[in-house]
């Protein structure tokens, strides 16, 4: 771990129009310079660098991140590498970790060889195996799949013994095997060892590569009767399967020239539809899928096509996609959903009805705006008041997960008609983030942005200005955690991270802080990266504005407790009086601060 104190001086110093300048050729206009992506294919430039908030921000894909995250995604650099990069060509020197000491640090590097060396040994195993277990063989052809596919995909065939990988490890009991997932570790009852066999036994074998290529798990299918039908490595320090696309390192060409990739349910369908003529095709491994899977998928493409068999379970993986989908959407991404006749999935389509047929599937796939519509009024019953209000209810917390856009405008738009309201109520009701349908109707009076909810409108500014993180005190926080506890959470967790940094933070360097963290803020700093600058003086009376907010509202809710109890008690009465006096003061202090700005 390189301390942060480090990577907040690093980016102070280092500029972000220099470093992307060195791969990208960028022009001034305005506040910003702009160039063509080089993320994804364009003609006319939609790159942005800017150098106060040193972030680059991309309007057509979405692209976006600090001089250190440059470089992780231009030049495939791990984290670490980036840093050093970056403080070699500024004449710093990275600090050697404080909490590893080498001999750590060389053992750590050991441990992910050696998981890697297991893997890839493992699979050439399981790929020679293949050669010689005819009943492997007949089946994949059965399944009407090529010895070409078969090696494209690298498939192969664990034996049925229960120590087969004895033969290509000749020490068994290696740690590394069992950290690896390959084999599985039996304890009696006293927890004491009994005996360790072969994860993987009597299955056609799906290696699972990374996007260098490097073979990181295995998914493994049964040949005829049998449970589980398909098996997957567990987690390991290689293989998160939240975060890996099988098939994606095979179909990266295949999505380019074809201009969509096809998401589909299993690795079964991935290998079937390249024999059949679709290799843009890429499958979630036995999960959902999530964030990080349509984030990886947006980098490679524009255009998405979620390919779901048409049972139920088909429907529920649908709409989980949908929900992974909407933060990441804008106006110039597709994204549809096909669903299948319930039953058929897509290898068997084809066969059926050939290639021809399915790719006109494909073509006329459900829009993600027809399928939003369909999944919140679908339960509904439109003929009532109580229908359309619990339709807008459902569809409240997929709408707020949108940046605004040209999109949720139109889904603002159909959710309205539906529901016989106006876009602007459902906007206002739904407190939608700088409310599209508005802006239009009449341009914003003020400076201010339009009202959200409190608290992610704090965050959102604390995001963006870190610095004015110390003007939220404890009791501040005490209040937000009474009006919203599940966002004061949140809240919380970022100014614990951002008053440290202190005066000098900016935004950069608390993205960059806030990757350690995981990626609850990745919707922030994307909308953000988004946003163009606003003066912190602006910022800052907004956020006192924000703050003022939340204590009028908990005094109000504390006041509300006081009358239900009928305010019989004496203490009672003589606290109603005080709230009535703090809320006074707070409107005194909101009025001379209005009038002092006017002047
Ligand atoms: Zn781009």
């Amino acid at each position: 771990m390189i301390p942060q104190s480090f990577i907040q001086d690093l980016l102070a110093r280092v500029d972000i129009v220099d470093v992307v300048g060195k791969y990208v050729q960028l022009k001034k206009g305005g506040a910003n310079y702009m160039g063509l992506c080089p993320f994804h294919n364009e003609k006319s430039p939609s790159f942005t660098v800017s150098p106060t908030k040193q972030f680059y921000h991309c309007f057509g894909c979405g692209a976006h991140g600090s001089s250190i995250g440059f470089l992780m995604e231009y030049s495939g650099l791990s984290f670490v590498d980036a840093v050093k990069d970056l403080a070699l060509n500024n004449g710093m020197v990275v600090p050697d970790d404080d909490r590893m000491l080498p001999a750590q640090r060389a053992e750590h590097t050991a441990k992910s060889l050696a998981l890697s060396e297991v893997m890839s040994k493992a699979c050439d195993f399981y790929r020679q195996q293949l050669r010689g277990a005819d009943h492997a063989i007949q089946y994949l052809k059965k399944r009407g799949l090529t010895g070409e596919i078969a090696a494209r995909f690298g498939l192969g065939y664990a034996p049925g013994a229960w120590d087969s990988l004895r033969s290509v490890f000749p020490d068994y009991s290696a740690h590394a095997l069992a950290e690896a997932g390959m084999v599985i570790d039996k304890s009696d009852e006293e927890g004491a060892h009994r005996k360790r066999y072969d994860r993987f036994r009597d299955r056609i074998m799906f290696p699972i590569r990374n996007a260098k290529g490097q073979v990181i798990g295995f998914g493994g299918r049964i040949l005829d009767q049998g449970e589980p039908k398909y098996l997957n490595s567990p987690e390991t320090p290689l293989y998160q399967k939240g975060m890996e696309l099988y098939g994606l390192f095979e179909a990266r060409q295949a999505i380019r020239d074809a201009g969509y990739v096809l998401v589909t349910e299993g690795y079964m369908d991935v290998v079937a539809l390249a024999q059949l003529g679709f290799p843009q095709a890429v499958a979630t491994l036995g999960t959902a899928c999530t964030s990080t899977h349509v984030q990886k998928l947006l980098r490679q493409t524009d255009h998405v096509v979620f390919s779901f068999d048409g049972d139920s379970a088909g429907r529920r993986a649908a709409r989980r996609a949908l929900d992974a989908c909407l933060a990441h959407v804008n106006d110039n991404k597709v994204i549809k959903f096909l669903f299948l006749p319930v039953e058929h999935d897509p290898d068997s389509f084809v066969r059926e009805f050939g290639a021809d047929a399915f790719a006109t599937e494909v073509q006329n796939a459900m829009p993600l705006s027809q399928f939003f519509i369909r999944e919140v009024s679908a339960e509904n019953d439109l003929g009532t008041a109580e229908g359309r209000a619990k339709t807008q209810f459902d569809a409240k917390p997929l709408l707020q997960q949108m940046v605004p856009s040209g999109l949720r405008l139109q889904l603002v738009r159909n959710l309205a008609q539906i529901t016989q309201s106006t876009p602007a109520e459902i906007e206002s009701l739904f407190e939608l983030s700088q409310p599209v349908a508005r802006a239009k109707i009449a341009p914003p009076k003020s400076r201010r942005s339009a009202p959200v909810g409190l608290e992610r409108q704090v965050m959102r500014i604390l995001v963006a200005h870190p610095s004015l993180a110390v003007m939220l005190t404890p009791a501040m926080l005490e209040c937000a955690a009474k009006i919203a506890p599940d966002g004061a959470e949140m809240l919380r967790q970022l100014v614990l991270i951002a008053q440290p940094m202190g005066e000098q933070a900016n935004f950069a360097a608390l993205a960059e802080n806030l990757r350690a963290t995981g990626s609850d803020f990745d919707g922030l700093i994307a909308e953000i990266a988004e946003q163009s600058e606003s003066e912190i003086g602006v910022v800052g009376m907004e956020l006192t504005g924000a703050l003022r907010q939340m204590r009028t509202q908990v005094l109000k809710m504390e006041m509300e407790q006081l009358a239900q109890r009928g305010l019989r008690e004496p203490a009672d009465v003589a606290r109603y009086r005080e709230i009535m006096q703090l809320q006074d003061a707070i409107r005194r202090e909101a009025e001379q601060e209005a009038s002092n700005s006017s002047v």
